[in-house]
Protein backbone atom coordinates (compact mmCIF):
# COMPACT_ATOMS: atom_id res chain seq x y z
CA UNK A 1 0.00 0.00 0.00
CA UNK A 2 1.63 3.18 -1.08
CA UNK A 3 0.82 6.39 0.95
CA UNK A 4 -1.25 8.86 -0.52
CA UNK A 5 -0.17 12.07 -1.57
CA UNK A 6 -1.58 14.71 1.65
CA UNK A 7 -4.32 16.67 0.89
CA UNK A 8 -3.85 20.30 -0.16
CA UNK A 9 -4.77 22.98 2.11
CA UNK A 10 -8.02 24.72 0.05
CA UNK A 11 -6.70 28.16 -0.63
CA UNK A 12 -7.45 30.89 2.33
CA UNK A 13 -10.10 33.26 0.54
CA UNK A 14 -9.59 35.89 -0.87
CA UNK A 15 -10.05 39.56 1.44
CA UNK A 16 -9.93 43.55 0.67
CA UNK A 17 -8.78 45.34 3.30
CA UNK A 18 -11.78 47.78 3.31
CA UNK A 19 -11.48 50.95 4.67
CA UNK A 20 -15.19 52.38 4.18
CA UNK A 21 -18.12 51.97 1.39
CA UNK A 22 -21.02 54.14 0.20
CA UNK A 23 -24.03 53.87 -2.14
CA UNK A 24 -25.65 55.52 -3.82
CA UNK A 25 -22.85 57.43 -5.07
CA UNK A 26 -23.32 59.97 -8.05
CA UNK A 27 -19.76 61.98 -7.66
CA UNK A 28 -17.48 59.27 -8.86
CA UNK A 29 -18.30 58.02 -12.30
CA UNK A 30 -21.72 57.97 -14.16
CA UNK A 31 -25.13 56.90 -12.55
CA UNK A 32 -25.35 55.68 -9.14
CA UNK A 33 -22.37 53.78 -7.68
CA UNK A 34 -21.58 51.34 -4.63
CA UNK A 35 -17.78 52.70 -3.77
CA UNK A 36 -15.34 50.90 -2.05
CA UNK A 37 -12.37 52.88 -0.29
CA UNK A 38 -9.53 50.19 0.26
CA UNK A 39 -7.03 50.86 3.14
CA UNK A 40 -3.23 50.88 2.70
CA UNK A 41 -1.34 53.15 0.49
CA UNK A 42 2.35 53.90 0.68
CA UNK A 43 2.86 57.09 -1.97
CA UNK A 44 3.02 59.63 0.51
CA UNK A 45 2.22 62.17 -1.60
CA UNK A 46 2.20 65.55 -0.29
CA UNK A 47 -0.95 67.28 1.06
CA UNK A 48 -2.86 63.67 0.68
CA UNK A 49 -6.49 63.92 0.74
CA UNK A 50 -7.00 60.57 2.50
CA UNK A 51 -4.14 59.93 5.01
CA UNK A 52 -6.63 58.35 6.88
CA UNK A 53 -6.62 55.29 4.81
CA UNK A 54 -3.06 55.26 4.41
CA UNK A 55 -2.13 52.71 7.15
CA UNK A 56 -2.16 49.57 6.03
CA UNK A 57 -3.86 48.76 8.92
CA UNK A 58 -6.53 50.99 8.95
CA UNK A 59 -10.14 49.78 8.41
CA UNK A 60 -10.89 45.92 8.07
CA UNK A 61 -10.07 42.74 6.27
CA UNK A 62 -13.55 41.91 4.91
CA UNK A 63 -13.69 38.24 3.20
CA UNK A 64 -14.44 38.77 -0.24
CA UNK A 65 -17.99 36.73 -0.34
CA UNK A 66 -19.06 38.76 2.39
CA UNK A 67 -18.45 42.21 0.69
CA UNK A 68 -19.94 41.29 -2.79
CA UNK A 69 -23.04 39.77 -1.09
CA UNK A 70 -23.18 42.98 0.58
CA UNK A 71 -22.46 45.32 -2.43
CA UNK A 72 -24.90 43.01 -4.70
CA UNK A 73 -28.26 43.30 -1.83
CA UNK A 74 -27.81 46.51 -1.82
CA UNK A 75 -31.62 47.97 -2.16
CA UNK A 76 -31.49 50.43 -4.51
CA UNK A 77 -30.68 50.53 -8.00
CA UNK A 78 -27.33 51.22 -9.35
CA UNK A 79 -25.12 51.37 -12.51
CA UNK A 80 -21.18 50.15 -11.38
CA UNK A 81 -19.20 49.93 -8.37
CA UNK A 82 -16.05 52.65 -7.90
CA UNK A 83 -12.88 51.63 -6.24
CA UNK A 84 -10.63 53.61 -4.38
CA UNK A 85 -8.82 54.47 -1.35
CA UNK A 86 -5.99 54.25 -0.45
CA UNK A 87 -4.85 52.21 -2.88
CA UNK A 88 -6.96 49.43 -4.55
CA UNK A 89 -3.90 47.82 -7.12
CA UNK A 90 -1.31 47.18 -4.09
CA UNK A 91 -4.07 44.43 -3.21
CA UNK A 92 -4.66 43.04 -6.51
CA UNK A 93 -5.20 38.94 -5.55
CA UNK A 94 -8.72 40.83 -3.28
CA UNK A 95 -9.51 43.21 -6.26
CA UNK A 96 -9.10 40.72 -8.90
CA UNK A 97 -11.77 38.48 -7.08
CA UNK A 98 -14.34 41.36 -6.03
CA UNK A 99 -13.91 42.56 -9.50
CA UNK A 100 -14.14 39.16 -10.86
CA UNK A 101 -17.58 38.84 -8.59
CA UNK A 102 -19.35 42.08 -9.73
CA UNK A 103 -18.29 41.09 -13.12
CA UNK A 104 -20.03 37.64 -13.27
CA UNK A 105 -22.85 39.01 -11.23
CA UNK A 106 -23.72 42.23 -12.42
CA UNK A 107 -22.59 42.02 -15.88
CA UNK A 108 -24.59 45.73 -16.96
CA UNK A 109 -22.69 47.42 -13.89
CA UNK A 110 -19.87 49.53 -15.08
CA UNK A 111 -16.92 49.18 -13.05
CA UNK A 112 -14.22 51.79 -12.12
CA UNK A 113 -10.98 51.74 -10.89
CA UNK A 114 -8.92 55.02 -9.16
CA UNK A 115 -4.88 54.30 -8.51
CA UNK A 116 -1.92 56.41 -7.95
CA UNK A 117 -0.10 53.71 -10.68
CA UNK A 118 0.52 55.16 -14.21
CA UNK A 119 -0.95 52.46 -16.79
CA UNK A 120 2.10 51.07 -18.20
CA UNK A 121 3.30 50.26 -14.51
CA UNK A 122 -0.06 48.42 -14.36
CA UNK A 123 0.77 46.58 -17.73
CA UNK A 124 4.20 45.20 -16.33
CA UNK A 125 2.78 43.88 -13.22
CA UNK A 126 1.31 40.63 -14.04
CA UNK A 127 -0.73 40.89 -10.48
CA UNK A 128 -2.18 44.11 -11.15
CA UNK A 129 -2.90 43.34 -14.72
CA UNK A 130 -4.79 40.49 -14.69
CA UNK A 131 -6.67 42.37 -11.69
CA UNK A 132 -8.27 45.17 -13.46
CA UNK A 133 -7.86 44.12 -17.24
CA UNK A 134 -10.22 42.94 -18.91
CA UNK A 135 -13.13 43.27 -15.66
CA UNK A 136 -12.54 47.34 -15.44
CA UNK A 137 -14.58 49.25 -17.80
CA UNK A 138 -12.81 53.01 -16.79
CA UNK A 139 -9.00 53.32 -15.10
CA UNK A 140 -8.53 56.75 -13.24
CA UNK A 141 -4.62 56.68 -13.21
CA UNK A 142 -1.43 58.47 -12.00
CA UNK A 143 -0.44 59.84 -8.38
CA UNK A 144 -2.08 63.09 -6.96
CA UNK A 145 -0.35 66.36 -6.98
CA UNK A 146 -1.57 69.26 -5.14
CA UNK A 147 0.62 71.25 -7.08
CA UNK A 148 -1.13 70.23 -10.66
CA UNK A 149 -4.91 71.19 -9.62
CA UNK A 150 -8.16 69.70 -12.00
CA UNK A 151 -11.44 71.34 -12.40
CA UNK A 152 -12.57 68.03 -13.64
CA UNK A 153 -15.19 66.64 -11.51
CA UNK A 154 -13.70 63.05 -12.06
CA UNK A 155 -9.66 63.99 -11.58
CA UNK A 156 -8.05 64.99 -8.31
CA UNK A 157 -5.13 66.37 -10.08
CA UNK A 158 -4.46 67.34 -13.96
CA UNK A 159 -1.59 64.80 -14.14
CA UNK A 160 -3.99 62.20 -13.60
CA UNK A 161 -5.83 60.01 -16.75
CA UNK A 162 -8.88 58.85 -17.33
CA UNK A 163 -8.49 55.91 -19.30
CA UNK A 164 -11.29 53.64 -20.92
CA UNK A 165 -10.34 50.09 -21.31
CA UNK A 166 -13.44 48.19 -22.58
CA UNK A 167 -16.00 48.82 -25.74
CA UNK A 168 -18.66 49.62 -22.47
CA UNK A 169 -15.65 52.32 -21.11
CA UNK A 170 -15.42 54.35 -23.96
CA UNK A 171 -18.95 54.48 -24.45
CA UNK A 172 -19.71 55.83 -21.09
CA UNK A 173 -16.81 58.49 -21.66
CA UNK A 174 -18.20 59.50 -25.32
CA UNK A 175 -21.50 59.99 -23.13
CA UNK A 176 -20.39 61.26 -19.91
CA UNK A 177 -21.58 64.96 -19.63
CA UNK A 178 -18.70 66.51 -16.85
CA UNK A 179 -20.99 69.30 -16.12
CA UNK A 180 -23.98 67.13 -15.09
CA UNK A 181 -22.00 65.57 -12.76
CA UNK A 182 -22.35 65.97 -9.12
CA UNK A 183 -19.15 67.32 -7.38
CA UNK A 184 -19.69 65.72 -4.42
CA UNK A 185 -21.90 63.59 -1.82
CA UNK A 186 -21.63 63.47 1.89
CA UNK A 187 -21.51 60.33 3.91
CA UNK A 188 -20.38 58.85 7.25
CA UNK A 189 -16.78 58.04 7.28
CA UNK A 190 -15.34 55.07 9.53
CA UNK A 191 -14.29 55.63 13.07
CA UNK A 192 -13.57 58.96 14.45
CA UNK A 193 -14.09 61.09 11.08
CA UNK A 194 -17.75 60.87 11.31
CA UNK A 195 -18.49 62.76 7.97
CA UNK A 196 -16.82 62.34 4.41
CA UNK A 197 -17.02 64.10 1.52
CA UNK A 198 -17.17 62.09 -1.41
CA UNK A 199 -16.15 62.86 -4.83
CA UNK A 200 -13.77 65.58 -5.84
CA UNK A 201 -15.17 69.20 -5.09
CA UNK A 202 -14.95 72.00 -7.13
CA UNK A 203 -11.67 74.14 -6.58
CA UNK A 204 -11.68 76.46 -3.85
CA UNK A 205 -14.80 75.20 -2.90
CA UNK A 206 -14.81 75.14 1.25
CA UNK A 207 -17.02 72.33 1.69
CA UNK A 208 -14.92 70.69 4.01
CA UNK A 209 -15.09 73.16 6.44
CA UNK A 210 -18.62 72.46 7.34
CA UNK A 211 -17.35 68.15 7.22
CA UNK A 212 -14.66 67.25 10.04
CA UNK A 213 -14.17 64.41 7.74
CA UNK A 214 -11.51 63.87 4.87
CA UNK A 215 -11.91 63.91 1.03
CA UNK A 216 -11.76 60.25 -0.31
CA UNK A 217 -8.36 59.94 -2.25
CA UNK A 218 -9.79 59.60 -5.72
CA UNK A 219 -6.07 58.33 -6.81
S1 LIG B 1 -3.31 60.95 -2.28
FE1 LIG B 1 -3.94 58.80 -2.68
S2 LIG B 1 -2.12 57.89 -3.70
FE2 LIG B 1 -1.42 59.75 -2.64
S3 LIG B 1 -0.74 59.11 -0.59
FE3 LIG B 1 -2.89 59.73 -0.42
S4 LIG B 1 -4.04 57.80 -0.64
FE4 LIG B 1 -2.00 57.45 -1.48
Amino acid sequence: MTASAPKPEPLPPHTLRVYATAWPVTALGPGQRFVVWVSGCGRQCPRCVSPEMQPPDAGRDVPIPILARRILTVPVHLDGITISGGEPLDQPEGLNALLRTIWTEKPDWSIMVYTGYRLEEIMADPARREAVIGLTDIIIEGPFRVSLPSDHPLKGSANQRIVALSDRGRALLRQLNIHALPRFNAGLGAYNSPDMIIGIPPLGRDVCGSLSGKSPCGT
